[in-house]
């Protein structure tokens, strides 16, 4: 099928967007650039091949070679977390999470997960998402003052609605969390507890975060964030009756065949995140967050929520600057930085406006950019949401974005 003719505008619009990722100074902090040869994985013919079931046991003929890859990408998988079961299937990190729920409970029961105006996941029981509306949910906040995780509350709350799941982890949170503390009270309740480290993975597999593999019972990520690998998702268990019933929860359970070629680039990307190579990339991102950090602390136009970051990422509270997070994307979008407006602790403004924006350095980081290229980028920042009316200034800080984009190219 060599010879298909190539659509004119839709090879346009990818070509375009080839340019404007080029371009543009990319800080969404679930985003990150991923190698040319993960992209040739999921660009291989393995797109053809049906493989409904597990290596080994399939629907399908002709699946010997499609085993060896899916085979790969559990063994790095549970090399690179230390797990006993891999389950490298799920669609994305929503469908591991609906997995999960699928395997350790029944319509109705109880969850307790972070709220999103804190920092959780959609898929954490938001009553827009099947989470809230399958499972009767319930969502715990930051602390007022500190900004951090409560556990005292959390302890309080878990013993009040006693949960049958307790879930870890978040999308916006810029610190440490500490998982045996999550543990204790899941035991304290009968609770099974699930960590959904999407975010962090990267930076656990190198070991800059704690892993939750020790306490958790159940563990998904997704394989597209700080993992750098193609979009998707994943699940670790250390329990092997718990591996049972995710294999089967998943599939024949919520998914038909895998996408075996997304699954050999998840394989190349974890084998990729073996090499020592991966561990100086990660410390970099975490150098590089730290590094903008030390901007927003000193200036006093924007506050950073929890007063700074231990991970990959930031988030901004715009409140004194009276620009909101819809505004804020949108004056950065104007001179090439891309961010996503986010949710601030107990915000006044409705989840489309915010009052806050996330920055991460997983992808500016790939690209090269260094300490002092983040922090430019933070004086960057700065400048334009203290002068959103300003031509001048936006303009100077285009030409700025033109130089550092050019000085690092993907
Ligand atoms: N879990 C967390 C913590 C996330 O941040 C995300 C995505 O942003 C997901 C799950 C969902 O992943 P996906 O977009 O692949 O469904």
């Amino acid at each position: 099928m060599k010879y298909a003719e190539k659509s004119p505008e839709l090879w346009q619009a990818i070509n375009q967007e080839e340019l404007r990722q080029e371009d543009t100074i990319e800080l969404i902090a679930s985003e990150n650039i991923v190698s040319d040869v993960v992209r040739e994985a999921q660009g291989s013919v393995l797109t053809n091949k049906y493989a409904e079931g597990y290596p080994g046991k399939r629907y399908y003929g002709g699946c010997q070679y499609i085993d060896q890859v899916e085979q790969l990408a559990i063994d790095y998988a549970k090399q690179l977390f230390d797990a006993k079961f891999a389950n490298v299937q799920p669609h994305s990190g929503s469908q591991a999470n609906m997995t999960v729920y699928q395997a350790l409970l029944q319509p109705g029961d109880v969850i307790l997960g972070m709220g999103m105006d804190a920092g959780g996941h959609l898929t954490h029981g938001a009553k827009v998402n099947f989470s809230g509306k399958n499972y009767q949910s319930y969502s715990y906040e930051l602390d007022p003052e500190t900004q951090l995780l409560n556990f005292d509350q959390i302890r309080m709350q878990a013993h009040e609605i006693k949960p049958k799941l307790i879930i870890a982890g978040a999308s916006a949170y810029s610190r440490i969390i500490d998982w045996q503390k999550f543990r204790e009270i899941a035991d304290e309740v009968g609770a099974y507890l699930m960590v959904d480290m999407a975010h962090i993975a990267g930076l656990v597999a190198t070991g800059a975060h704690p892993s939750p593999l020790p306490y958790a019972d159940v563990v998904t990520t997704t394989t597209h964030k700080t993992l750098r690998g193609p979009r998707g998702g994943m699940i670790l268990t250390n329990d092997a009756e718990i591996a049972k019933k995710i294999n089967s929860a998943l599939f024949p359970g919520i998914q038909g065949g895998p996408l075996e070629h997304v699954i050999a680039a998840k394989a190349q990307a974890f084998y990729e995140d073996l090499q020592p190579q991966f561990t100086a990339y990660i410390d970099q991102v975490v150098k590089n967050a730290k590094a903008m950090e030390e901007v927003f602390v000193a200036s006093d136009a924007i506050d950073l929520i929890s007063g700074g970051t231990d991970n990959h990422l930031l988030i901004l509270d715009l409140t004194k600057t009276g620009v909101t997070g819809k505004q804020a994307q949108q004056l950065l979008d104007e001179v090439n930085i891309t961010t996503n407006k986010e949710a601030i602790p107990n915000d006044p403004r409705s989840p489309f406006i915010t009052s806050g924006l996330r920055i991460g350095t997983p992808a500016v980081t790939s690209r090269g950019f260094k300490e002092e290229d983040v922090q430019e980028v933070a004086c960057l920042i700065i400048a334009v949401l203290t002068h959103p009316e300003d031509a001048e200034v936006m303009e100077q800080v285009r030409a700025a974005v033109k130089a550092l984009t050019a000085k690092h190219q993907i």
